[in-house]
């Protein structure tokens, strides 16, 4: 195996204990090659996405691929992250924007969709590709969160009284260094408006490094409430190291739930579903929302109907006590809420 990006001295089952959230993001894999080689995958097949590669390259870090069988070229979370020559087709109705979120940018990185929250792109990079990502042609190079940004946020939720909460998305949020991150906690804390700060991030999912002590001084210290929305898709992703994140935040007081999305070949059995809603309370993480997939170009491959997937939940909500069962929910541009779709037999 030859990779600058690799450390010649790290195997995918030997992630050292002391490896930080940075180190993962700076040895993440990006290479194809490196990728079939660590999963022990032919080449050639995975070469087969080599132009989706070139236009949202691929990127998984050790502590994820670590999770992912090797030998089975349809492990569901490789799937998530591997380039498939299908993103180049183009499908009639998958769109660059399918939220039409150039339609709520009121001023660079905010989105304003619904009334009393506000969602502010705090990063334009995630520690992941993740290929069905509804903003992978998001142009995050017009909408960087710089100091002058961050002041024209405040004064914009200081012009609009009704906004009760702030949602840092991304890319992903928890990219931000814990010291930037605690800035912005402290800037909000002096609006006597805000009484929710809410985190939408995949990070400690594919790093549970993530959780850090940094990270729970800032959790501590702000007399906000802290919501966190993970983002998980499949059981398999949930190991012992994300349980233990996991806990760690809820012990700081961080109230924790998840939105996954359901994806052909990834999660669009009962089986899988009922499993990851009974891991994901195991690791005292309560599922909020499942969303079908938003048409974005270069994902369609992953769609499911939705009639298919109300069938699908309605099958989920038989086999689950009701608090186990996410809210199924598409987002339709425009609307003043997420539409909540009714799970049917
Ligand atoms: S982590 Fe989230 S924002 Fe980043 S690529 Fe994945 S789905 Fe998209």
């Amino acid at each position: 195996m030859t990779s600058s990006l690799l450390p010649t001295d790290i195997e995918i089952d030997m992630v050292p204990d002391t490896m930080t959230w940075q180190h993962a993001i700076a040895t993440a894999v990006k290479n194809i090659e490196v990728l079939a080689s660590l999963l022990q995958l032919p080449v050639a097949a995975l070469k087969k996405g080599q132009d989706a590669h070139q236009a949202f390259p691929l990127m998984v870090p050790m502590p994820y691929l670590q999770r992912i069988e090797k030998g089975n070229p349809n492990d569901p979370l490789l799937l998530q992250v591997l380039p498939d020559i299908r993103e180049t087709d183009t499908i009639s109705g998958y769109i660059k924007d399918p939220l039409a979120e150039s339609d709520f940018t009121p001023q660079s990185a905010l989105v304003h969709k619904y009334k009393s929250r506000l969602l502010v792109i705090a990063s334009g990079s995630c520690a992941v590709n993740c290929r069905y990502c509804f903003r992978r042609h998001f142009p995050y190079a017009d909408n960087q969160l710089s100091n002058d940004e961050w002041q024209n946020t405040l004064n914009y939720i200081e012009r609009h009284s009704h906004i009760n909460e702030v949602i840092f998305s991304g890319g992903d949020p928890l990219m931000q260094k814990d010291k930037q991150l605690a800035a912005r906690i402290q800037s909000l804390e002096t609006l006597p408006q805000i009484k929710r700060v809410r985190f939408h991030t995949r990070l400690p999912v594919v790093i549970p490094q993530r959780i850090n002590a940094e990270l729970v001084d800032w959790v501590n210290s702000t007399h906000l409430n802290i919501i966190m929305v993970w983002h998980i898709n499949h059981p398999n992703e949930i190991d012992e190291a994300v349980i233990q994140a996991a806990n760690t935040v809820r012990k700081a007081g961080v109230t924790l739930l998840n939105q996954g999305v359901i994806l052909k070949g990834v999660n669009d059995t009962t089986a899988v579903q009922v499993a990851l809603s009974e891991r994901l309370f195991e690791a005292g993480i309560l599922p909020y929302y499942m969303f079908t997939m938003d048409p974005v170009q270069g994902a369609a491959h992953f769609d499911v109907p939705l009639a298919q997937a109300q069938k699908l939940m309605g099958q989920v909500a038989a086999e689950l006590p009701g608090y186990l069962v996410p809210k199924l929910a598409k987002e339709i541009p425009g609307q003043k809420a997420k539409t909540v779709l009714m799970p049917i037999d």
